[in-house]
């Protein structure tokens, strides 16, 4: 890798797509015209959904042994930390994320393919001890081929966490990134192709998300369709692979809470919850971007979290001291401030934040302070509606069973954070709270490992660990009579 490749990557091959036409992708930082990315037809489209459904059959990827595929995988891992910092550098660029945040995880998109090369080797099937004379074996095949649709947000690492457990089962991929950025899926498919990652196993294919995503979730040939993204398109595509009853995973979007119990390590909490939530310039769908703080800490935590906030660089993509970038596009940052506005009409005041930075150097980019609300209530709708930017909103509470019923009144359920040195009641809290990922303590709970995946609407399924490799396979079940007699 060293130019940057815009082409679609269709049958282990870089090419423009049948009708030439591009889109523009522009930096974050500058809102300036960057590079131009292929857009796929949809006939590009029904040639790769062919090519992958060749290489998944007639290409024999789907009954490879799973230590040939590991091999693939542990050669894309390699791949991607050679091209560190060039991916890392392109995805700074494209998201208008800190390089230091970018590095970071374009490293862990390496892991999760060495992760996925061992894991494939000890997730097999089981012997139910089943009631009849002979020996029940349950299998565990890939579906196929699989289409992967991935947001802006964290775009490599998300089509790291599906590409690698897919083609570890033994499917074929094909891999729609977001319109906005392309570049760093573009990336991958060029390391794939350096690791000889055979002929149609990962297709990458760009083009709007309404007629490009649209043709890759409703292809009869397609039997899973694994998305990341807004609660709203997850439920479009829920309702399209209904028609053909495919497989379904959703990733989706979140309203995360921040529990600051009477007994947490305020100054713990309030020093390091801000990039909780203010990280990625806010667009997270892990921010904890609800605090409910309890009374008695209430002054110390929102002085403590705003003295650190102050703190935060929020400064150029590339820049190695900056810890907060742009948004991805103007459009994202009016929408930050409009729910400011409106936090504000509801009752809520700005304690800090909220505004444009005046700094001559980052006039062109869509920076934003981020904002801190307090007197916030939770049935307002700046508490219950996903903001995804940079805005805190703090909840006083005072009892603790109502808090939980406020933290759970949210159609939301992805993640969330206890803070007590009282474990009995953090693990009170954590069992009560309605969401998929908590973490006691610190501010994460998301590791290779571990299931990922949230509750109500903030999704279906599981990512990560071997729930990933669950969710990428079906299951077959076998019994081998070894009575004679026995012909039931
Ligand atoms: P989005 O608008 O739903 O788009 C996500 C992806 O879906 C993009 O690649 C998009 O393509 C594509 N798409 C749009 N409409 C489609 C359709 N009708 N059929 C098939 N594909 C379609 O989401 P986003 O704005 O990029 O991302 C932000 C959202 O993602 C937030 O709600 C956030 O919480 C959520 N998210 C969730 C998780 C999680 O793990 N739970 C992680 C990260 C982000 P185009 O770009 O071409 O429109």
């Amino acid at each position: 890798m060293s130019e940057i490749k815009t082409n679609l990557f269709i049958n282990g091959e870089f090419s423009p797509g049948s009708t030439g036409r591009t889109f523009e992708v522009k930096e974050p930082s500058l809102n300036e015209t960057w590079v131009h990315v292929a857009e796929a037809s949809l006939d590009d489209v029904e040639r790769a959904i062919q090519g992958a459904h060749k290489a998944f059959g007639e290409g024999g990827w789907g009954v490879t042994k799973p230590n040939e595929r590991a091999g693939f995988l542990r050669g894309i891992a390699n791949g991607i930390r050679e091209n560190l910092e060039e991916l890392a550098t392109l995805e700074s660029r494209n998201v208008g994320k800190p390089i230091g945040d970018s590095r970071w995880e374009v490293n862990a998109g390496a892991e999760l393919f060495d992760y996925y090369a061992g894991a494939i080797s000890i997730f097999g099937g089981e012997m139910p001890p089943v009631s009849a004379p002979g020996i029940d074996l349950t299998f565990r095949q890939p579906i196929g081929v699989v289409t992967c649709i991935v947001p802006w947000n964290f775009p490599f690492l998300m089509a790291c966490a599906k590409v690698a457990p897919a083609i570890a089962a033994g499917n074929t991929v094909l891999l729609k990134p977001a319109s906005y950025t392309p570049l760093s899926a573009i990336g991958l498919a060029s390391v794939a192709q350096q690791a000889d990652l055979p002929s149609g196993v990962l297709q990458v294919i760009s083009g709007p998300g309404g007629t490009v995503g649209n043709a890759m979730v409703e292809h009869p040939l397609v039997g899973k369709i694994s998305f990341t993204g807004e609660t709203t398109t997850g439920a479009e595509i829920m309702r399209k692979a209904a028609n053909k009853i495919a497989r379904i995973s959703l990733e989706l979007g979140g309203k995360s809470p921040n529990i600051i119990t009477q007994d947490a390590d305020v100054a713990k909490a309030a020093s390091t919850s801000p990039l909780a939530v203010f990280g990625n310039t806010g667009q997270d769908c892990c921010a904890r971007s609800r605090a409910f703080v309890h009374e008695s800490v209430l002054d110390d935590f929102v002085n403590g979290f705003i003295e650190a906030t102050k703190k935060l660089v929020v400064g150029a993509p590339l820049d190695d001291k900056t810890e907060i970038g742009p948004l991805i596009s103007p459009m994202q940052r009016q929408i930050s401030c409009e729910y400011i506005k409106l936090g504000q009409e509801e009752g809520a005041k700005v304690a800090y934040g909220g505004n444009i930075p005046d700094a001559p150097d980052l006039a062109k980019g869509n920076y934003l302070i981020p904002a801190v609300l307090v007197d916030v209530q939770n049935q307002m709708r700046v508490a219950q509606e996903e903001i995804f930017g940079p805005v805190l909103c703090v909840i006083p509470y005072k009892d603790e069973a109502a808090m939980i019923r406020e933290v759970n009144d949210c159609k939301y359920g992805l993640s969330g954070s206890i803070w007590s040195e009282n474990l009995s009641r953090a693990i009170r809290i954590a069992k009560a709270v309605e969401g998929g990922n908590l973490s006691v303590n610190c501010n994460s709970s998301v590791f290779n490992e571990a299931p990922f995946g949230g509750f109500k609407q903030s999704g279906i399924g599981r990512e990560r660990g071997l729930y990933a490799l669950e969710a990428f396979t079906e299951v077959k079940n076998v019994f081998i009579a070894v009575d004679s007699d026995f012909s039931t």
